[in-house]
């Protein structure tokens, strides 16, 4: 020790030795163990808190314990996008497992109102799912929940017994496989012999995108609600399986913090959630500080975080008859770390996540009446309160785009709502909601309170702070027409067939042409196929003025023209070629035998513009926001099967450009960029690029003279007299957090091509602000005044929106720059705004700027 004190010294590093951890500094004293259940150690090779357990670890070591112990069932219920399997672990005593089934069974009655009535309590488990390190660089949970696995295989004592007779206990020891991966990778490699608890040390400091993101790099505990991820999708079908009493989300926060627990901050709560949801999380509480007092570890509640945005692992529960509950446990990053409390080893942050395991679990035994009584009124509750609302129903109508309908009831249905079809036209002040293409959602349901969630539309709020944004109105984000049904109307609907599970209708061709085939461009999948297309070298078309090609079918501007003559393809071949990519992206291809058109522009006529394949690429890496990037990776390459090349922004210097035809740039630090690099990407537009900015990538285009635009300040809301205890209040309810707004769209513009309506819904979540360009022809998409539509923003920020541009086309040489002030692929469940992005990409390069200046 002497010696490693000496090295301190002279290189201002700091090495400390720790000794290892044993089992028991984990588990309460005097814990009796079954020497038959296989330790991790046994199969590890290494204690926990040693090394950061892999992914493939762990899934070995439960799979262990499972095939050892009759106290536990092991499930694989889905792959992540890497195909690393999703585990679940269900624990209780030996004989309820071989009655598992049944008693899943009967607890799932205390969610079901129509027969919770009969139900009798006392001899129905509670359930408790432990979820851990959806982040998965917040690592202390996942390797927490080998211990919390074996503890309860092994554990003798009669409390463990008693619990596990009246309990199941549900694991989710790894919720983000790849990212728990990708960030044990990272520090185990970097772990040294002795340790160094130096944060600038390399192990300290993981490399973007970093672990706490899925594949794609999207954050897996925004998607509860919008359920856009292999991960979710499949983790919800578990959820509803099990109706769990109990949820825990082990997370992570600053090295530099404590322990958190919830409550968070009251003010906060959603309102759709009940009361007694929070009465009952308050009892919880009381059970962690119990044991984490007991441990003498320091611990804090209802100061952070909160319950609104239902996306979330500790809130989706709330809305669902059970308690959610958030653990934020301080970060050793790697294997220790110096903070300002000292030493922070990762066996102590491992050891507090166990310790709130096991507390959750006796909150669990011991409320267990609590718990489902709570469940059983949360559901009767919900259909009393339906009864008594104004609203009755909510209707929409996808209008032509079968996909997008498709996935918004898929969606819906996926948390359990039931969606119906109407019998005849319901008709409302603002719409005609037409058979075929509409669909009802009666909030008389049990999920009435998700319903709401999903539906509705707020802009009045308690508190002006959102740990995460203010609105996700589902069927604004869909860009859904849609409204309210009030009950005078309702009496008047008749319901339809209630639907299944539905699936996506298939694409059709009506018949072979040797002449051309239209397509067009208002349904979701439409560039799906537009690619496909371009990916066998057929030459394609737009439309850019309407036209009527075929006895009753209008074909908007923004259609399809696949001429046969001309191709390097036979028109057999051509045929063939259409029906499959008809099938593949569900779309409709008309044959057409003339080019002369019973009105409109002809298919020969110069408003029929050539399109090119895309060929395009987006800058990643350090400094990039790896959210934003995501975001078009997933779109692009798992959505749409479009190739997107990902190129490090420390490489653009050694490539070349003329590879490319599409350069998009998100929100990001593009300062490393040296001079001769920006005259390279700065010739590369001038000689025809399109370069697509989003967000802060906007504003950094204009500030490099690659977009003409004129970015709007905003002005500090000072009205208010605050003093510095309000300063963090006061600062914060000046960021737009996240908001919905209307916006009008120019639906002759190329940018717009495919939109039913000149309404679009766009979501805001920060403060850029484009000024309206004074060339009348250059503003696709305005913010009108009372643009808001659900979510909180502040006075000043709101009146700054008025009249502002959301896309900023820019000449420049014969190349031009599409900067949007707003992300049009938030979270991948804003399907009504992917449009636009799509149509940057594909149109951009024929948008007319001759007068654009
Ligand atoms: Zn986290």
């Amino acid at each position: 020790m002497r010696f490693v004190s000496f090295l301190c010294l002279l290189f201002c590093i700091s090495i400390d030795l720790v000794a290892q951890p044993e089992l028991d500094y984990y588990f309460p004293s005097e814990t009796r163990l079954n020497d038959k259940i296989p330790t991790p150690e046994s199969i590890l090779g290494f204690q926990l808190g040693e090394r950061h357990v892999s992914h493939d670890q762990l899934v070995k070591y439960m799979y262990t314990l499972a095939e050892k112990s009759d106290r536990i069932q092991i499930e694989k219920y889905g792959w992540t996008y890497e195909y690393r399997p999703l585990l679940l672990l269900t624990i209780s005593s030996a004989e309820n497992i071989l009655n598992i089934v049944e008693l899943r069974e009967k607890h799932a009655k205390l969610s079901d109102p129509e027969v919770s009535d009969k139900v009798d309590i006392s001899d129905i488990p509670a359930v408790t799912w432990l979820g851990y390190s959806v982040h998965g660089n917040e690592s202390s949970g996942a390797n927490a929940s080998l211990l919390v696995a074996y503890y309860l295989a092994a554990c003798e004592s009669n409390e463990i017994n008693e619990i596990l007779e009246d309990n199941i206990i549900l694991i989710d020891p790894s919720i983000n496989p790849d990212g728990l991966n990708r960030f044990s990778q990272w520090v185990n490699q970097y772990k040294s012999n002795v340790d160094i608890s130096d944060p600038n040390n390399i192990e300290h400091n993981e490399p973007w995108p970093r672990g706490r993101t899925n594949h794609y790099w999207f954050d897996l505990n925004r998607d509860w609600l919008p359920l856009q991820h292999v991960e979710s999708k499949s983790r919800i079908k578990q959820f509803h399986k099990w109706k769990p009493n109990i949820v825990t989300d082990h997370h992570e926060m600053g090295s530099n913090s404590t322990f958190f627990f919830q409550p968070g901050i009251p003010s906060r709560n959603n309102p759709n959630t009940p009361k007694n949801t929070y009465d009952l999380t308050a009892k919880i509480a009381e059970y962690h500080a119990k044991a984490l007092d007991d441990i003498g570890s320091l611990y804090y509640a209802r100061e952070s975080f909160d319950d609104f945005y239902y996306g979330k692992g500790s809130t989706y529960p709330d809305v669902n008859g059970g308690i959610g509950i958030l653990f934020e446990q301080a970060s050793s990053r790697g294997h220790i770390r110096q903070t300002d409390n000292g030493l922070l080893e990762f066996p102590f942050t491992i050891r507090n996540q166990f310790t709130v395991s096991l507390s959750t679990i006796k909150s669990a035994n011991e409320l267990r009446e609590d718990l489902l009584i709570h469940q059983k009124k949360f559901y009767t509750d919900a259909l009393s309160i339906a009864k008594d609302d104004p609203v009755k129903a909510f209707v929409f109508d996808g209008g032509n785009d079968k996909s997008k309908t498709y996935q918004f009831i898929k969606l819906i249905q996926s948390h359990l709502i039931d969606v119906f079809e109407i019998s005849s036209e319901i008709h409302t002040v603002g719409h005609n909601y037409k058979k075929g293409s509409s669909y009802i959602v009666p909030v008389q349901q049990k999920q009435y309170r998700l319903i709401k969630a999903i539906f509705e539309q707020s802009t009045d709020f308690k508190d002006s702070l959102f740990y995460d944004v203010s609105a996700w109105t589902l069927p604004l984000a869909f860009d859904m027409q849609y409204g309210e049904i009030l009950e005078k109307s309702y009496k008047k609907v008749t319901l339809g067939e209630k639907l299944q599970p539905i699936t996506l209708p298939e694409g059709k061709v009506s018949g072979k042409s040797e002449y051309a085939y239209l397509m067009r461009w208002n349904d979701y999948y439409a560039p799906k196929a537009l690619y496909q297309l371009f990916k066998n070298n057929i030459n394609v078309k737009v439309s850019l003025k309407p036209f009527t090609a075929i006895e009753g079918e209008t074909f908007e501007q923004g259609t399809l023209l696949i001429p046969v003559q001309g191709q390097k393809q036979s028109s057999e071949n051509i045929f063939k070629l259409i029906n499959k990519i008809a099938k593949s992206s569900n779309e409709d291809f008309y044959p057409v035998s003339s080019g002369y058109s019973l009105s409109g522009i002809d298919l020969g006529s110069p408003n029929m513009a050539t399109l090119e394949k895309p060929k395009a690429m987006i800058l990643v890496g350090d400094g990039i926001s790896s959210y934003e990037a995501g975001e078009i990776w997933h779109l692009l390459d798992y959505r749409f099967e479009i190739p997107l090349s990902l190129v490090p922004v420390n490489r653009i210097d050694y490539i070349n450009l003329s590879r490319y035809n599409t350069l998009i740039m998100v929100s990001g630090n593009y300062s490393s960029l040296s001079e001769s690099t920006m005259q390279k990407i700065t010739r590369w537009v001038q000689d025809g690029g399109t370069i697509i900015g989003i967000k802060g990538g906007s504003s950094w285009l204009s500030k490099q003279d690659l977009a003409q635009l004129t970015i709007k300040k905003t002005k500090l809301d000072s009205a208010i007299v605050v003093s510095y205890g309000d300063m963090a209040n006061h600062l914060g309810a000046q960021e737009i957090g996240g908001a919905i707004f209307n916006s009008k769209l120019d639906l002759t513009h190329p940018l717009c091509f495919g939109y039913p309506d000149d309404r679009l819904s766009m979501f805001k979540n920060g403060k850029l602000f484009f000024e309206k360009s004074t060339n009348p022809y250059n503003n696709p998409v305005v913010f009108e005044n009372n643009s808001l539509q659900s979510g909180y923003i502040s006075k000043e920020n709101y009146q700054t929106i008025h009249n502002t541009s959301g896309v900023i086309i820019s000449a420049i040489g014969r190349g031009k720059s599409i900067c949007f002030s707003d992300d049009p692929n938030f979270r991948a469940f804003w399907y009504g705004s992917n449009r636009l992005f799509f149509n940057a990409i594909f149109f951009g390069k024929i948008i007319n700027l001759n007068s654009v200046r």
